[in-house]
């Protein structure tokens, strides 16, 4: 079976998670520190604090930008549930912006069909690794602050630099689904200090003074306290000291499915089949690669019929809009999202993917679709 995702895992990340369990300090401490101080470098930020999720770092960025109950913030329907559900988090309400089709990315024109006085904060979503044009989505957006869902676009660029360069607000995922894993994990990146600080208190109950500062003061005795009611959105040690091994894998992991992607799309060329690509604003990390199936083929049966081929594809990146937990949220109308949820399929990439593993996910997709085989080498 050809898994549709496997996380590169190496001894560096089960030696760099043991030396954090012999150390004795497990929960967060210097490990977490050295890994924000990495990652806000890798990512040309000022700042960076880890939580235990990407969905705790959105809900984070939306609650410290004072979303709140009455609020609309706008995002992408076309994205993991998380994007929607951060938002319900603070109380306040998702308001879906289409997407274009290429990247399955929300834009400049599809957010400003849907921004209203009421209109918080916009989170868009670099879907799959694909960069969103945040600048064009900014000129929009006045003074309505635009946060970055990041989960998936570590090693992903935005007019030449790293995705999450100058962002506002940007939250990371490192979910083994995910290109850069801790297992469970996510980060706020930002250049804004006030930010930075009241995300860091706010992720560890409110509390003034951090365990870590504490046990750095020594013998001091600093007391701590409480002056708002916060959460506990802690990464562990044992996280972190992953998450740095991993870190330097990075750059060889993007290079890799850029390579892979870059195949598909020739094997597939012969078949008509339509797949994503980079946008003339950036280059994608390809955490999914997906391709749109030709009119009349169903997408529940080309899975199957890959699942009998020994593939494991997905079905298109979701649609919140259509789960019944957003059963009865208002919503205009949002054909490319629909279109794209049932139309596409996301292929297998991962490191133990080579042009074996590649022919045969692309002659298995032509016999689930009736067309001629994509490789006469064969
Ligand atoms: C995976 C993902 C999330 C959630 O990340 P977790 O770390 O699992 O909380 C949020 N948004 C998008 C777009 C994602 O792909």
């Amino acid at each position: 079976m050809i898994p549709v995702m496997k996380p590169l895992l190496g001894e560096e990340e089960a030696e760099a998670v043991a030396a954090a369990v012999r150390s004795g300090w497990v929960a967060q401490g210097p490990r977490v520190a050295e890994f924000e101080k990495a990652f806000a470098a890798h990512v040309g930020a000022a700042h960076a604090v880890a939580t235990s999720n990407c969905t705790t770092a959105l809900h984070l960025s939306l609650y410290v930008l004072g979303v709140g109950p009455g609020d609309e913030v706008v995002c992408p329907s076309f994205s993991f549930i998380a994007t929607a559900n951060a938002i319900r988090y603070c109380g306040a309400t998702p308001v879906f912006a289409d997407v274009e089709p290429g990247t399955g990315n929300v834009t400049a024109e599809t957010v400003a069909a849907v921004l209203t006085p009421r209109t918080k904060a916009v989170l868009a979503v670099h879907q799959g690794g694909q960069p969103a044009d945040i600048p064009a989505i900014e000129a929009v957006c006045g003074d309505v602050p635009v946060v970055e869902d990041a989960a998936c676009a570590a090693g992903a660029t935005l007019h030449g630099n790293p995705v999450g360069t100058g962002a506002l607000l940007a939250a990371w995922s490192f979910h083994p689904r995910k290109l850069l894993t801790t297992g469970e994990g996510g980060m706020v990146t930002t250049d804004d200090a006030g930010w930075a600080a009241r995300i860091r208190r706010l992720r560890e109950q409110g509390m003034t003074v951090s365990a870590a500062d504490r046990h750095a003061a020594g013998t001091k005795v600093v007391l701590e306290g409480y002056d708002e009611t916060a959460f506990n959105y802690r990464m562990t040690d044992m996280q972190a000291a992953m998450g740095l091994v991993q870190l330097g894998r990075l750059p060889g992991i993007v290079a890799q499915r850029r390579a892979i992607a870059e195949r598909y799309r020739e094997l597939l060329a012969p078949l008509g089949v339509r797949a994503v690509g980079d946008p003339p604003h950036g280059t994608s990390n390809y955490q999914s690669f997906w391709v749109e199936l030709p009119e009349g083929a169903d997408q529940v049966a080309v899975l199957g019929a890959l699942a009998e081929s020994g593939i494991s594809a997905r079905r298109g990146i979701m649609a919140a809009h259509l789960e019944p937990a957003y059963a009865g949220h208002p919503h205009g109308p949002l054909p490319v999202t629909e279109h794209l949820t049932r139309r596409t399929v996301i292929l297998p990439v991962h490191h133990e993917i080579g042009e074996t593993e590649q022919r045969a996910v692309v002659d298995a997709l032509a016999g689930a679709l009736g067309l001629a085989t994509s490789s006469p080498s064969h």
